[in-house]
């Protein structure tokens, strides 16, 4: 009776509001419940503890006041009131420091501020329970409560520490927190260091500190936890995060078509140049035709290889964007390794000569030889690796060195090149293998290149179930390791293999396709020169056709051993031409066992089953090709 009389006395009333206000917010927490966010479970723990606090201190205010009570249940009761408030305010604290340090990686700031923190909760304990034997906070006697020399530090200042310190932090961050946190954060602070203010200047008469911290509680509920700001905030973060990506990708695009045209001009204007010059050369008339002849022959050799390093670029781009789109296969047959590395070795060892460097090849003969995989790619790979080593070297040595392990039907080759060039620094090795980048260094910068060549070893390898490594020491050297499995084909090895491939370097050269009637059909008239030009090298007899309809007019008519027809032609395009060839034998007896081959200089799509199998040609050869190139195709066909 006297304690209802009590509670309903007026000097609860904002205790109990206190604990309306809380019980509320459980209540709209539930509303959110599924809000998993870090700082909403911090929130709920504080509310958590400050009902207790409330609680805590009704009871014992309310136990204060009854006679009957004994002394020792009055002080337990205090001081359980005085600890609750007490981590209720460290825990407000915790919450705050997360909203200031969410972005950053607090693990070893918040080991340090737990421990520290720690030390503080045990001294307020220890005081607190010491005040059981020495009375120094409070002591109750039957005039009622009596407050000590450390009753307003252990009471006020000790949470006050806590709120006064979160209060600086949100001044020191204010601008790392939106406006909707620092306004909430700053009102709860404010609002429960005014309610404890008020509370010590009159003397505990009105007990304002817990309903100060259930008003705040609830503020920063609504404004801060609600389930839809979190959502917000979470979509903000993903428009900034894609933004910042959009941003990077544009970035990265102009600097790759600057450098990309850079690249391009660089042999295109060579390839002007040059022909202007032989131009000149030839009308020259104060030349005799001998020196004529020679000029003309150094400025063609000039044009093919700045022609070959605009191939080069221009392969490299469309290599990368079909890796991009998942378009590019890997096509595997059986191959021997050793051709490979010759072929490799023969080309290299002459170009790292050409700038003054030693190039060295150690292949572990015992491996494996005869093996299946992608040949072509496997070049690339090594290719554009070496080619770095020789780039990027200006004195010394460049060594490709060959080992690996035999694992059942498998090998692992493991090919090093090793260059006592200019090096990569550290901080750049994480970045070598994305596209379009460029180490950016003064070394590197007058070096012509795209920032291609690496990530496409990369892709390429992972294709094909392989890796590489790098190591590197700025201003020494670098050691790139291409780890490749290929399937072992027989036991033979590499060193057992070179007589073979000698024989078959020797019919490359000896390659003749007298006797044999072969038509070409293309609409442009300098492709249709080149392919007679290569095939009469080889002793063919070539006719010509400049258009599809001109074309099918000659096979309807005569037999040819081998038909090159061109993809791409205005008025009928190659594919039509098979077409017609195909659906109406009978007009084509003459050619019906012909082997009809597309030319086509549609690399992107262009791959060789999609012309075989779905239009039907015999074989496919891309454009630009190489007079190699033309007597390798021809050798499958002409027997
Ligand atoms: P590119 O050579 O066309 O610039 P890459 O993708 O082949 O592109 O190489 C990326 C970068 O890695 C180069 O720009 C260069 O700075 C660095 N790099 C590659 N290989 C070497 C090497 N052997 N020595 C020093 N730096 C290298």
């Amino acid at each position: 009776m006297k304690v209802l009389e009590l509670i309903l006395s007026g000097g609860y009333y904002f205790s109990i509001a206190a604990i309306g206000f809380i019980i509320l917010f459980f209540v709209v927490a539930g509303v959110n419940g599924d809000v998993r966010a870090h700082t909403r479970i911090m929130m709920n723990r504080t509310a958590l503890i400050a009902l207790f606090g409330c609680l805590a201190e009704m009871v014992s205010t309310i136990a204060s006041n009854l006679d009957e009570v004994p002394v020792l249940t009055k002080t337990i009761l205090f001081s359980a009131n005085m600890s609750l408030m007490f981590l209720c305010s460290m825990y407000f604290d915790r919450y705050t420091f997360a909203y200031l340090f969410k972005d950053e990686d607090t693990e070893e700031r918040g080991r340090k501020f737990i421990y520290t923190n720690s030390m503080i909760v045990v001294a307020f304990h220890v005081v607190l329970l010491g005040n059981f034997f020495y009375p120094i906070i409070f002591w109750y006697d039957d005039m009622g409560v009596h407050q000590g020399p450390l009753y307003i530090l252990m009471g006020y200042v000790a949470p006050a520490f806590y709120l006064v310190i979160g209060l600086l932090g949100i001044y020191l961050q204010r601008k790392k927190l939106l406006r909707r946190e620092f306004h909430a954060l700053l009102s709860i602070h404010i609002i429960v260091l005014l309610g404890a203010f008020l509370q010590a200047i009159l003397n505990d008469a009105v007990l304002l500190v817990s309903y100060a911290i259930a008003v705040g509680l609830y503020i920063v509920n609504s404004f801060l936890e609600s389930k839809d700001y979190h959502m917000l905030v979470e979509t903000n973060i993903m428009l900034e995060d894609a933004e910042h990506r959009a941003n990077e990708a544009n970035r990265s695009k102009s600097a790759f078509l600057s450098s990309m045209s850079h690249e391009i001009r660089t042999p295109m204007n060579a390839v002007l140049g040059l022909n202007e010059m032989t131009r000149m050369t030839l009308t020259d008339d104060a030349q005799s035709e001998r020196e004529r002849i020679e000029k003309s022959l150094e400025y063609s050799e000039s044009i093919k290889s700045a022609g070959e390093a605009l191939l080069y670029v221009i392969n490299d781009i469309l290599d990368i964007s079909k890796i991009e789109s998942g378009k590019l296969d890997v096509v595997t047959a059986p191959y021997h390794m050793k051709t490979l590395l010759e072929e490799l070795n023969s080309v290299f060892s002459y170009q790292a000569e050409g700038k003054g460097l030693m190039y060295i090849c150690h292949i572990d003969g015992d491996l494996p030889g005869y093996v299946e995989g992608d040949k072509l790619r496997v070049r690339q790979v090594i290719t554009n690796v070496i080619n770095n080593a020789i780039k990027y070297t200006n004195t010394g040595t460049v060594s490709l060195d060959v080992a690996g392990v035999v694992k059942g039907d498998e090998v692992r080759y493991d090919i090093s090149v090793t260059d006592t060039g200019i090096g990569i620094k550290p901080e750049s090795l994480p970045h070598l293998f994305d596209a379009f980048t460029r180490v950016d260094d003064s070394e590197t910068h007058y070096i012509e290149g795209t920032g291609l060549g690496l990530t496409i070893v990369k892709r390429l390898l992972k294709l094909m179930g392989g890796d590489v490594e790098v190591e590197s020491t700025y201003g020494k050297g670098s050691v790139f390791t291409i780890h490749l499995p290929q399937k072992i084909l027989s036991g033979e090895k590499i060193s057992e293999y070179s007589k073979e491939q000698d024989k078959a370097k020797e019919k490359a050269e000896t390659f003749s396709a007298e006797g044999f009637r072969i038509l070409v059909v293309d609409d442009n008239a300098m492709n249709r020169a080149v392919a007679k030009n290569f095939l009469e090298k080889m002793h063919a007899a070539v006719e010509t056709a400049s258009s599809g309809p001109e074309g099918l007019e000659m096979i309807r008519g005569k037999h040819y051993d081998v038909v090159l027809l061109d993809h791409m032609m205005p008025d009928m395009g190659g594919d039509e031409v098979l077409h017609i060839i195909r659906q109406h034998p009978e007009e084509f007896v003459a050619n019906a066992e012909t082997p009809i081959i597309a030319l086509t200089a549609n690399a992107q799509t262009g791959l060789r089953e999609k012309y075989i199998n779905e239009y039907g040609f015999t074989d496919y050869m891309a454009k630009p090709f190489r007079y190699q190139d033309m007597v390798a195709l021809l050798r499958a066909y002409l027997k």
